[in-house]
């Protein structure tokens, strides 16, 4: 468990602690500079990460998927209207 000391007394205690024990300050440890650099870095990473997976997934459905041809060409007595209704 991490510890830290309290912003008001001084005092150390747990950086998960509610209140300090010593003065019973709300949230006595304040979380570090290099704590909130490591998070924030996490999300940063975990942001990129997703947006890669999106545009691989966007680039894999390109080209599983092609480009829309009309059903006119392969069978020529259908309309559009009339494949919908089936
Ligand atoms: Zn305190």
């Amino acid at each position: 468990m991490a510890l830290g000391k309290c912003k008001e007394c001084g005092r150390e205690c747990a950086q998960s602690a509610k209140v300090c024990p010593g003065c019973g300050v709300a949230n006595p440890v304040r979380i570090s500079a290099s704590r909130m650099l490591k998070l924030f870095g996490i999300a940063v990473v975990g942001f990129f990460v997703l947006l890669g997976g999106l545009f691989a997934f966007a680039a894999a459905s390109k080209d599983t998927h092609p480009v829309y041809t009309p059903a006119v060409e392969v069978a020529p007595v259908l309309t559009p209207f009339s494949s919908m209704q089936t």
